[in-house]
């Protein structure tokens, strides 16, 4: 175990010149073989952590180390989920740290220790991640087990967690030698980290003497950005959990500053009150969040994914022919519309046969590469609405009988709590089943996760997305499937909205107040434009998995994504030119304007 400078990490000057930037989320998908995350969240952290390695923007993230995992998912013939830990140890896969640093939480001091994952850039600029960590022996057995399991427990549990993360993770980045310029809460689980930015801001003096000046002080280093468009998404503890868990000083402080709202201790709130910049995740999102918060400014950035790690290795060797800087610079995308149509429909090709390879080799079911195959995978939360396409299950299947065949890949976990999420997986499971002799072939992949989600996105014909408007924030993985020329069918909600052009992009499913007329559309879109097409008008849906990869795959990545939070969120000063004018005009002289 050595201790790491962070100088090691960060070259003095470039990027560097406006200071580090702490980023913390409660989940990071840093690495396929680490089960830290759950979904679109943790997946968004990762990538956005990959992106700014690949800018050689300096970040050091933190996270929990959730030893034991999400949780593995079973699935038995009846569509029944039951659930296993996922045990990994970060004692064969990471850096243990020196320091530890203790937070006390009920009462008890706990003690902290990181275990460091590097990320490494295109260009080899390294940033690291630090996952939080406390089973250590001092510790009370009671808190050992605080960092294993990602959203498990009680809402005790969950505060705990958070006081771990925020007040923990910020300890810790000092204790490690960091000075961030910028704290970057990605969702307000990590909003407790405001609590030691102000203790430092204090000097030593305690909390309640904080004033709205240094208030303001925290306010100046903190962004936040949030991603849930439901009040109830948003976490809550009692003032009697507030009090006894965090403490009567801190939860004091808070409820003095206008976080409690109906006497709970609102994540969202702390987040909100002590940010500088606030935003959602999509434009749509950004406005839904104005309504839900109309007291703060609240802004938009959409999300995007990392283009590097969603792209099919097929695909990736056609851009690294036609765009070699692809990598290094995701514009250069747009300029995929000159790639010849027949080797995106090759690569893609490649692409659906390793998928259907994979799928037979864990499952034994063989499917046909020449059928239309639509993927429809996420976490099964209710509002996304697994069974959507099954609202008229005759229909559905009259459609893929007359066109030609469809073959149907699902996949998603429920949260081991969520009955109705685990409901729309039975019922997607039954239909499967009942059909299984037909032109209609669904199939549900059992633990759904990275790898799996790579070789969907990259091998089916066509993304559905079906949630409850407005619920989908953002949705990333209709962009992971465009990076690959898969066009999308969809909601018109979340990233689609930004995304969607009709017949170019994908299609829109129209927007209608009642569930069965959102159903006719999908139908129709199935039936009248897009089986046709597939089936009988190849030349035009080549130039649609083109134009996808072109228009999409371009925009709707986190190196574009991550170089609006540079400008708008984390350094908008660095703007403003700091030498006069006059000296930056070029020299015109033997040029047509002069
Ligand atoms: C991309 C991804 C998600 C997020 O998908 P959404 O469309 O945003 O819901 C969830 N889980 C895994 C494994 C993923 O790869």
């Amino acid at each position: 175990m050595r201790f790491i400078n962070r100088s090691q990490y960060f070259p003095p000057e470039g990027l560097n010149a406006g200071g580090i930037v702490a980023y913390f989320c409660m989940e990071i998908a840093a690495s396929p073989e680490m089960p830290t995350y759950s979904g679109g969240l943790g997946v968004l952290a990762g990538d956005t952590l990959r992106a700014a390695a690949d800018m050689g923007l300096p970040v050091a993230a933190v996270t929990l180390a959730h030893r034991k995992g999400y949780f593995r998912q079973h699935l038995d013939a009846h569509g029944i989920q039951t659930e296993g830990p996922q045990p990994w140890s970060p004692e064969s896969l990471l850096v243990g740290e020196d320091p530890v640093v203790t937070v006390t939480i009920e009462g008890r001091p706990v003690s902290v220790r990181a275990w460091r994952y590097e990320l490494e850039g295109v260009a080899g600029h390294r940033n690291p991640i630090y996952f939080l960590d406390t089973d250590l022996e001092q510790n009370d057995p009671r808190d050992r087990g605080l960092t294993d399991y990602l959203y498990g427990g009680d809402a005790d549990y969950r505060l705990r967690q958070e006081a771990i993360l925020g007040i923990g993770g910020a300890r810790m980045l000092r204790a490690l030698e960091y000075e961030p310029s910028v704290y970057h809460m990605n969702e307000g689980h990590a909003s407790l980290l405001t609590i030691p930015v102000l203790e430092q801001e204090l000097r030593g003096a305690g909390l309640q003497t904080a004033t709205e000046r240094d208030v303001e002080a925290v306010r100046q280093k903190c962004v936040f950005t949030t991603h849930t468009p439901v009040p109830a998404g948003h976490d809550r503890f009692s003032g009697e959990q507030a009090y006894r868990i965090l403490g009567a000083e801190r939860a004091g402080m808070l409820e003095r500053f206008g976080c409690f709202h109906d006497g709970l201790l609102n994540m969202t709130y702390v987040a909100l009150r002590f940010s500088r910049f606030v935003n959602g995740v999509a434009m749509q999102h950004g406005k839904v969040s104005r309504q839900m918060f109309p007291e703060y400014t609240i802004d938009a950035i959409t999300n995007g994914v990392h283009a590097g790690t969603w792209t099919a290795p097929s695909v990736q060797e056609v851009f690294d022919k036609h765009l070699p800087r692809w990598r290094q610079d995701n514009v250069t995308l747009r300029y995929a519309i000159d790639i010849p149509e027949n080797e995106i429909v090759e690569a893609h090709a490649a692409a659906k046969k390793e998928l259907f390879a994979w799928i037979r080799s864990t499952t034994g079911i063989e499917l046909r590469p020449e059928v239309f195959t639509i993927g429809f995978a996420r976490r099964a939360a209710t509002y996304k609405r697994a069974d959507f396409l099954f609202t008229d299950p005759q229909r559905l299947m009259r459609c893929a009988e007359s066109q030609g065949g469809m073959q149907i890949l699902y996949a998603g976990k429920a949260h081991p709590a969520d009955e109705p999420g685990k409901a729309k997986i039975r019922r997607v499971i039954e239909l499967a089943g009942e059909m299984r002799e037909s032109a209609l072939k669904i199939v549900y992949l059992e633990n759904y996760e990275w790898k799996m989600g790579a070789l969907l996105t990259g091998g089916v014909d066509l993304w559905l997305n079906t949630p409850r408007r407005p619920y989908e924030a953002s949705g990333t993985s209709g962009m992971k499937a465009a990076l690959n020329g898969v066009p999308s069918l969809s909601i018109l909600d979340g990233w689609w909205i930004e995304g969607w052009i009709e017949g170019v992009t994908g299609w829109a499913i129209d927007d209608h107040d009642d569930e069965q007329g959102e159903a006719r559309s999908l139908y129709e879109h199935l039936e009248q434009t897009i089986l046709p097409l597939f089936y009988k008008d190849q030349g035009q849906w080549r130039r649609i998995m083109r134009s996808t990869i072109a228009l999409n795959g371009s925009f709707f990545n986190t190196q574009r994504m991550l170089e609006q939070y540079v400008i708008n969120a984390y350094f908008p000063e660095q703007r403003v030119a700091k030498e006069p004018v006059a000296a930056r005009e070029p020299n015109l002289e033997g040029t047509l304007a002069h």
